[in-house]
């Protein structure tokens, strides 16, 4: 029974609460710090409320706004970091969208999906966790996993 003639239970936040893990995960991997995630606006649905995400990361402030939810938001921070930046595992460029066997093979793209709650690097068939194909300082987007076992 509800008190003060709420009819309804309250509207739950529909989350997608393995993408959100996924990118906490990933913004911490790629060391990122401050991570906050908050929306603008109390709204009655919450996907109105303007959901933003922001880090402190290489000594700037990266942030993203108007989504529809903590976990878009976060996500979509996540992708800023890792598009772009280098992985260190086989040194390519971090691609976040589909990419052709030839630009995989060729090593100078490592497209990175998320399979449920982690980011996986495109290059985990080709270089074993724990070594690195070219032992080059990362431009950005230094992962320092090394063993998780
Ligand atoms: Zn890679």
């Amino acid at each position: 029974m509800g008190i003060g003639g709420q009819a309804e239970p309250p509207p739950e936040l529909q989350l997608d609460q393995d993408a959100l893990l996924a990118a906490v995960d990933v913004i911490n991997r790629m060391g990122a710090t401050e991570f906050e995630v908050g929306h603008l606006d109390d709204t009655p649905r919450s996907e109105d409320a303007r959901w933003w995400a922001s880090a402190r990361w290489q000594g700037t402030r990266v942030a993203v706004e108007d989504h529809t939810g903590p976990d878009t938001a976060a996500e979509a921070l996540a992708r800023r970091l890792m598009n772009g930046g280098q992985c260190t595992h086989c040194a390519g460029t971090i691609t976040l969208g589909p990419t052709s066997r030839a630009q995989r093979r060729a090593g100078k793209l490592c497209a990175w999906t998320r399979q449920g709650l982690r980011w996986v690097r495109g290059c985990a068939d080709r270089v074993p966790e724990g070594q690195r194909a070219v032992p080059t300082p990362a431009r950005r987007g230094e992962l320092p996993r090394r063993h998780p076992r």
